[in-house]
């Protein structure tokens, strides 16, 4: 593995769209066009003294592929490049990648700050998880600047949040709640998913870690699971560093290689995406049967302002509450003849979820009353389809309503 794809004396200057496609890349002495794919677990040596040389030192070589592998390496490097982070580590899930980023920084005794409005296995992990480690989580409103400083005050190793919220589009005023938490001594940490590394950056906006479920829009293409974490060199070397190694969230080699491929087209895919999201929110907007819309992008959005100051587009999901009751839903649900019923989003092909009933069931109902997510609620990513039929799809089973 010698010669980097892109020269190094470039790969400041050239423009994301191009590190989407070559950075990180790094070819083996076959010259292959296409990132080459290293299946396997181990490495071997030439003679007993390069074994030891290898753990003694650190990362000159692959040693072992739960710490490192050469295409899982490609990844990380592509993301960190477009995310214009120090350092970034890949992980086998979102969650994995949320999980070590808190727990590798968290210790007993100390606080965590987060917004309420968290996808639902985050939701687990900070008010389950946490606190039978001594770790003290307060959850706040995270649209609520007042309340974040409140609970901050007296000091908290991190602050945590998502922006825009699954599923309810929530948005988090990053710069002020980074210099909040700053305030505090902690570090804010970003789940950055529902605005993919190219509608908003969370490190230039004053975040401390970024993480993600490459599962979603990285990958794209419903293949794979995988997940990232960005930050400072030194977080990802030593506080996550030691962790990581030792309990093994590692990527398959596998997964980082259909990873790199969807970094390829992700720009493509989620500029479409945006476009399709925003002519479908503005449709429904529109519609008798539809009694709020949730689209960062739409200037009807509670947050419209803030969302035009941090992201670069209104994102790939759409949100809306149907007027009618559950059965309705369900109906409007079962009548859609394109897009799919999945709890899944990001992918090529658009799929709706009825998150009350799905990835938000689990909690109580008053729960997700202050979450704006009730029994008409519906969750939409938009897909690759041809915005025209997206939109005759979601007529048709209005009807329905
Ligand atoms: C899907 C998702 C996760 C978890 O990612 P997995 O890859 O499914 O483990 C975390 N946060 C958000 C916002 C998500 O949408």
């Amino acid at each position: 593995m010698t010669k980097p794809v892109l020269a190094a004396d470039i790969t400041d200057t050239v423009s994301p769209a191009t590190l989407l496609v070559r950075g990180g890349s790094v070819r083996s002495a076959y010259d292959e066009t296409c990132e080459a794919l290293f299946i396997t677990s181990g490495f071997v040596y030439d003679d007993a003294a390069a074994a030891e040389a290898a753990f003694a030192n650190d990362g000159s070589r692959y040693v072992y592929s739960r710490y490192r592998n050469p295409t899982v390496a490609m990844f990380e490097e592509r993301l960190r490049l477009i995310e214009e982070a120090e350092a970034c580590r890949a992980t086998a899930s979102g969650m994995a990648a949320v999980f070590a980023a808190l727990l590798c920084r968290l210790r007993s005794g100390q606080k965590i700050v987060s917004s309420r409005a968290l996808f639902g296995s985050c939701h687990y992990i900070v008010t389950e998880l946490l606190p039978r480690w001594g770790i003290k989580t307060v959850l706040v409103d995270g649209r609520d600047l007042d309340a974040w400083e409140t609970a901050l005050a007296g000091g908290a190793a991190a602050a945590f949040c998502e922006s825009p919220s699954n599923p309810a589009m929530e948005l988090v005023d990053l710069a002020e709640v980074a210099r909040l938490t700053h305030r505090a001594g902690g570090l804010l940490i970003v789940d950055n998913v529902f605005a993919t590394p190219l509608l908003q950056k969370p490190l230039a906006l004053g975040a401390d870690i970024v993480v993600y479920s490459a599962t979603k829009h990285i990958d794209g293409q419903g293949r794979c699971l995988g997940g990232a974490i960005l930050a400072s060199e030194s977080f990802i070397k030593q506080d996550l560093g030691q962790f990581y190694r030792h309990t093994g969230p590692s990527l398959s080699p596998f997964n980082a290689w259909l990873l790199l491929k969807g970094l390829e087209t992700l720009e493509l895919r989620v500029e479409r995406q945006c476009r399709t999201a925003a002519a479908i929110a503005e449709f429904l907007e529109g519609h008798p049967k539809v009694s709020r819309v949730l689209y960062p992008g739409l200037p009807s959005h509670p947050q419209y302002e803030l969302a035009q100051r941090q992201m670069n587009a209104g994102g790939t999901l759409v949100a809306f509450d149907l007027a009618g009751d559950k059965p309705g839903c369900f109906r409007f649900l079962d009548a859609l003849r394109v897009v799919d019923i999945s709890n899944n989003l990001g992918d090529s092909k658009s799929l709706i979820t009825h998150p009350a009933t799905t990835t938000h069931s689990r909690l109580k109902p008053e729960q997700r009353a202050e979450l704006g997510i009730g029994d008409q609620l519906v969750r939409l990513s938009a897909g690759l389809e041809a915005e025209r039929d997206l939109i005759a799809d979601l007529a048709q089973a209005l009807d329905q309503v």
